[in-house]
């Protein structure tokens, strides 16, 4: 090519590279100088290092290392350090969803031959989970009464190498004595894992009540736009931090960044949120447990909700979740008339968002080893961020228009 017809883009430039080159190896750090609140979104698969010995000295146990996007970014960093220091626990991994970190805590955990006791309460996928492991991986899974408290010592096996709590159920909100069944559990050496997303991790504190390894749904309140499906494993200890990490790593579970920051941009409203629809929730069960229509409302504030002093002890709010049971008279199909009815409370699974919303649940089918003791359809309420006063009318017109009789 003679020096005429070349174009610029095939002069090298200053530093004798092309342009093209020189379009890819741009400076992408951020320049001294520049400060905002706002956390960086960190994208990246390949992780870079100064020099082979960098590469060769990399550790999986340490955290403070940056290996593989898949493992850690900054922005999942800042996200884990932030949902850890809300719980008060030391470490914190991410998982694409909810139910991702409950099957983490499986895998890392539990082998075939061993056994795990799991609330009949639990949320269902996670029962699911277990009786997926009971059928096909030659793990013993039972379940156990929410309120057994100390007695979980009777169910113990020599086997037994987990033991689940929720607190509460999130559908029929009997609240256990968690610190009596972590005390049984660590005296005997075995992991306890809450599922504690009802909380958002903020209105109880499981580390201080001895719980080993805290799950949390961040896709409910810490995500609060119904848009971003995350989950959490955080824990105190090193050595069990290392175990769920490592499984983690076989699993190959990870997180984008951009969700990362999507939830670092909600989390500061976090405790408002929750308190916003706590102060609405409780509103509404209080004014519905006076309708003819109801016969229990199941909000673990109220006194007649199973393991109300344990809810007083142990919590410090409540949030948006409530469900109330129907009086026996009224057959299903009028209570599934009465949620479709319903303009504001829309149908669908999940909660945490500023949306309100309203299922109805047959109990009797998701529990195995204790009693209902209600007749009635159960319909269970997330109340979100709207005036609670037309969420109220709301609830109330299609009362009138569908539970007649
Ligand atoms: C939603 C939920 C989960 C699972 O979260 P996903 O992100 O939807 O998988 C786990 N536990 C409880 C109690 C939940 O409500």
């Amino acid at each position: 090519m003679t020096q005429e017809t070349r174009k610029p883009q095939d002069v090298p430039e200053a530093n004798g590279w092309h342009r093209q080159t020189n379009v890819l190896h741009a400076d992408t750090h951020i320049p001294a100088g520049f400060s905002a609140m706002p956390a960086p979104v960190a994208r990246a698969s390949t992780v870079v290092f100064p020099d082979l010995a960098a590469m060769r000295a990399l550790d999986w146990k340490n955290d403070s290392q940056w290996r593989y996007g898949l493992h850690a970014t900054p922005t999942s960093m800042e996200l884990m350090q932030r949902l850890a220091a809300i719980e008060g626990g030391r470490h914190c991994l991410l998982f694409p969803s909810g139910l991702a970190a409950i099957a983490n805590v499986y895998f890392a955990l539990v082998k075939s031959g061993d056994d795990v006791l799991i609330p009949d309460n639990a949320y269902s996928p996670n029962r699911d989970h277990g009786d997926w492991l009971k059928e096909d991986f030659g793990v013993s899974v039972r379940y156990y009464d929410p309120l057994v408290g100390a007695g979980i010592a009777d169910l113990i096996q020599p086997n037994t190498k987990l033991i689940w709590i929720e607190a509460p159920g999130s559908v029929t909100m009997e609240v256990p004595d968690v610190p009596a069944i972590a005390k049984v559990a660590r005296d005997r050496g075995i992991p306890t894992a809450i599922d504690n997303t009802y909380s958002a991790g903020l209105a109880f504190a499981p580390f201080h009540h001895g719980v080993d390894i805290s799950v949390q749904a961040l896709t409910k309140y810490q995500s609060g736009g119904s848009d971003v499906l995350m989950g959490a494993v955080t824990t105190v200890d090193d050595d069990l931090h290392h175990h769920l990490k490592r499984a983690r790593m076989r699993m190959g579970w990870g997180v984008s960044a951009d969700d990362c920051s999507l939830l670092l941009r909600s989390l500061p409203s976090l405790k408002l949120r929750f308190e916003a629809h706590d102060r609405s929730a409780l509103a509404l069960a209080t004014w519905l447990k006076h309708r003819p229509e109801i016969t229990a409302v199941l909000h673990p504030a109220f006194a007649d909700c199973p393991g109300n002093a344990f809810f007083k002890r142990d919590f410090t709010g409540a949030g948006g979740l409530f469900s109330v049971v129907f009086d026996g008279r009224f057959p299903g199909a009028q209570i599934d008339a009465f949620v479709e009815g319903l303009r504001l409370f829309k149908i669908g699974f999940s909660w945490g968002g500023a949306h309100s919303l309203a299922v109805p649940y047959k109990v009797p089918l998701m529990r195995t080893v204790t009693s209902w003791p209600h007749k009635g359809g159960l319909v269970r309420f997330y109340v979100g961020l709207e005036d609670v006063r037309d969420l109220q009318a709301d609830i109330e017109a299609s009362l009138k228009a569908h539970l007649v009789g």
